[in-house]
């Protein structure tokens, strides 16, 4: 793997991943964009909850479902100079021209209890991870090889942004589909380094801490053990992955796929791990697509361990990817309406069994 870092016009960062033997990356950005256009949010707290909330208005001016000649993913031309300068490229990650976070002068300081009205500069770093020049492609479409150089794009940006002062836990994740709210369709990923641990994490690190107290264990290791020993949610499972559809699913289709041996963070992953990921993540898409015969909108992300986590907060995490659907049927979305958006209370319309039989069957007639 070949790695290039180049600076945007702005200053912005811009990193190529290739195989070897691929063009050298040179091109410069001819847009002449001003430095420093790039706007910072803030962070307000939520006394209710507890929870930090994202203010960046500076978002609603993006680009919103363009076209493959006005797309900022695709490689530049002649007639339009994208956010990747090359006329060519195989993986490329940038930062975000529109960011929810960047990285703050003074940082965030949210040591302590937040008092009444607390706002706070949105320190953190948001990447575009752009998985192939082709426009129409999808993870689905992708290669193993070109699979494990965005595996490779992820581990780099997970080593790098972890060190970033101030940052407590680096989100790795992709939006795919209109139907989750994706403002462009050119097959991408996306990468938050937030300045907290979300909420999810901290509510699953407080479980497993008591599931430590009462049982000597750890909660993700028995989980995997039982969805393996039961089966019958199970979609794949390899010497060095297991696919399953969760017992108490929340959405219509959801999968966690985690690794046998534990880990806890993408940068752990041997060689052989992230070979055998790269052939069956695009091969469960495959099998997605085909459920309904169209391109399955989902949201998909790792949960690993926080930076600078605690002993006990390490001992806690295991590494693994979620992915959910609101597809319910070929016609029809879930939505959050009350139960779930304001009491957090699911009510899932499939069967977590039925959608693993559904997906099981799709995997075996995929190739
Ligand atoms: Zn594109």
């Amino acid at each position: 793997m070949r790695r290039t870092a180049v600076k945007l016009s702005d200053g912005r960062e811009l990193i190529y991943f290739d195989e070897e033997g691929a063009a050298r990356r040179s091109a410069h950005d001819r847009r002449g964009l001003a430095p420093g256009e790039t706007r910072q949010g803030t962070m307000r707290h939520d006394p209710l909850t507890n929870q930090w909330v994202t203010v960046a208005g500076h978002r609603q001016s993006r680009i919103h479902l363009p076209v493959a000649a006005l797309c900022p993913l695709c490689p530049s031309s002649e007639e339009h100079l994208s956010e990747i300068p090359e006329s060519e490229y195989q993986v490329a990650v940038f930062e975000n021209r529109f960011p929810s976070f960047l990285v703050a002068e003074a940082g965030a300081d949210l040591v302590g209890e937040p008092h009444w009205n607390a706002e706070v500069p949105a320190h953190g770093r948001c990447e575009v991870v752009a998985y192939t020049a082709d426009h129409d492609g999808s993870v689905a479409s992708l290669d193993p090889g070109r699979m494990r150089l965005v595996m490779s794009a992820w581990i780099d940006r997970v080593r790098e942004l972890s060190t970033l002062p101030g940052i407590r836990y680096v989100f790795v994740f992709e939006n795919r589909g209109a139907e989750v709210g994706v403002t462009l369709h050119h097959p991408h990923g996306q990468i938050y380094a937030y300045p907290f641990v979300p909420d999810a994490v901290v509510e699953n690190l407080r479980t497993a801490k008591s599931y430590r107290a009462r049982s000597g264990g750890s909660l993700l290791d028995a989980v995997v053990d039982r969805e393996c020993e039961d089966g019958r949610r199970v979609i794949v499972v390899n010497e060095y992955w297991v696919a399953f559809v969760p017992f108490a699913a929340r959405w219509p289709y959801e999968v966690q796929i985690h690794p046998i041996a534990h880990r806890i963070s993408l940068d752990e992953l041997t060689d052989s791990e992230q070979a055998s990921f790269a052939e069956l993540f695009p091969r469960l898409v495959r099998a997605l697509d085909s459920l309904f015969d169209s391109p399955f909108p989902y949201m998909a992300g790792w949960t690993q361990a926080p930076t600078q986590g605690s002993t006990e907060e390490l001992a806690d995490s295991r590494l693994f990817l979620r992915l959910i659907s609101n597809r319910r049927a070929a016609d029809k979305l879930k939505y959050l309406a009350s139960s779930e958006s304001l009491m957090g209370a699911y009510v899932n319309d499939i069967s977590p069994e039925t959608a693993a039989e559904q997906i099981r069957r799709a995997w075996g007639e995929t190739t």
